[in-house]
């Protein structure tokens, strides 16, 4: 027998949950289209090389996380378990070198085979926000002020922080790379099993371990902003005179990098205690490295995801997208049934919202009108129907009139 719950680590999104998304991501467009961006949507499933040689084999993303299965065909295939290099494969697919910048934004599941708690699902949803094509710190400027002002609209911006870091352009990284292993190759001994993989691998991703004796030797490791060279600091410099200009509050966090293998430069995290352990809820960075990594174009990249079921915890009710009462039309007697459907119909087609009860008597119909909260009940009879009126109750009110069927649309539309 079939078991009928979800799969682990997944939901079902419905009532006052599908207008918390709903009314998050109705903001986020706004805020994304205010910016130029344009709407992008790529397939939730990849040739799992798309994400395996992008996100780096040291990631925890492609060591533990993927969804990856074969298909029919003998096809190698992986579920969406981030937006970028699906939308970097993109790019390459659709030849649009020759339309930079390109400014796109997207929504919906992701999945990441992960431990279930709180804030960390295994079918997720995030919004995504890229610039391709600007290799100018303007660029990063620009996608941190899209996402402050989307917290900001979202109502959330003063419970927010927004932590910044630079993981330095090529050479600064390489300097820091060499320290980085200098010093964890003197503490081998205490390093976690992943950490020893990823000191031979990319030794940065040590200082995003979860492990507590990682986070002990972290303490004391080179710090990165000790290794920038002049051209790593005139950029980061610009990203805050930026970010300062556009009154946006940062801190510098010179422990954040990112948990993929392919960002450089800015790298940052909005975080908030108002979540418990599972407290990042919009991240992102800079990728100039992934579209020649990807075999495409050398192509500068900056972007970040957030994570719609955290932030669907943080709104408050009153932003909910309100939702239009219904008018309840309700037939009396047999013989009304059809001409009911048609009213509501003609309603609908006015662009009313009309909800019908399908059986019962008028009492019971009445009542679930009610449940409904439906804000007027058209009662149609025979007798009514014979001299071309209906009843309009009000409910909140609790009065009544006739209206002659070809005004009740506009009669309606006045009191709605
Ligand atoms: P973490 O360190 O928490 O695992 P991450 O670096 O894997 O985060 P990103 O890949 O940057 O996360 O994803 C961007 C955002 O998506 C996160 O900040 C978070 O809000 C959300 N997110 C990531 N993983 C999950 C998950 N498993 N369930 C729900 N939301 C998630
Ligand atoms: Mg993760």
């Amino acid at each position: 027998m079939a078991r009928l719950q979800p799969v682990r680590g997944t939901h079902d999104i419905l009532g006052e949950k599908a207008i918390r998304f709903r009314t998050i991501f109705e903001i986020f467009k706004n805020v994304a289209e205010r910016y130029s961006h344009q709407e992008i949507d790529t397939p939730i499933f990849e040739f799992t090389e798309t994400f395996k040689r992008t996100l780096g084999d040291t990631s925890d993303v492609v060591t533990k996380e993927m969804y990856t299965f074969e298909d029919r065909g003998g096809e190698q295939i992986t579920l969406r378990p981030e937006y970028t290099a699906g939308i970097a494969r993109a790019f390459i697919s659709n030849g649009l070198q020759q339309s930079t910048p390109c400014k796109f934004y997207s929504f919906g599941p992701i999945f990441r085979y992960e431990r279930p708690q709180k804030g960390r699902m295994r079918q997720f949803h995030q919004m995504d926000l890229e610039i391709l094509g600007v290799e100018e710190p303007q660029a990063d400027i620009e996608v941190l002020a899209v996402a402050a002002d989307f917290l900001n609209d979202l109502g959330i911006g003063k419970h927010i922080t927004l932590e910044l870091n630079s993981l330095g352009d090529p050479e600064s990284r390489s300097d820091y790379r060499d320290a980085l292993v200098h010093y964890f190759t003197g503490h081998k001994g205490k390093l976690s099993e992943d950490s020893l993989k990823r000191l031979e691998k990319n030794p940065m991703r040590i200082l995003d371990s979860k492990d507590d004796g990682d986070r002990e030797l972290i303490k004391d490791a080179p710090r990165i902003a000790d290794f920038y060279n002049q051209s790593t600091k005139d950029f980061f410099k610009m990203v805050i005179d930026g970010v300062e200009a556009l009154d946006i509050k940062y801190v510098i966090n010179d422990r954040l990098v990112r948990g993929l293998d392919y960002y450089c430069h800015t790298a940052f995290e909005f975080t908030t205690d108002q979540l418990g352990a599972q407290g990042t809820v919009l991240a992102g960075g800079r990728y100039d490295g992934l579209m020649e990594m990807m075999g495409g174009p050398k192509t500068a990249g900056i972007g970040w995801a957030a994570g719609m079921e955290r932030l669907a915890e943080l709104i408050a009710d009153d932003l909910l997208i309100k939702q239009n009462r219904p008018v309840v039309v309700t037939p009396v007697g047999a013989e009304a049934q059809i001409p009911a459907m048609k009213l509501a119909h003609d309603l609908r087609v006015a662009g009313i919202v009309v909800d019908m009860a399908y059986k019962g008597n008028v009492g019971k119909r009445m009542k679930r009108a009610n449940k409904q909260n439906a804000s007027f009940a058209v009662l149609l009879g025979e007798e009514e129907m014979a001299r071309g009126v209906a009843m309009v109750k009000n409910l909140d009110q609790g009065s009544q009139e006739e209206v002659s069927l070809s005004q009740i649309s506009d009669y309606l539309k006045g009191k709605g």
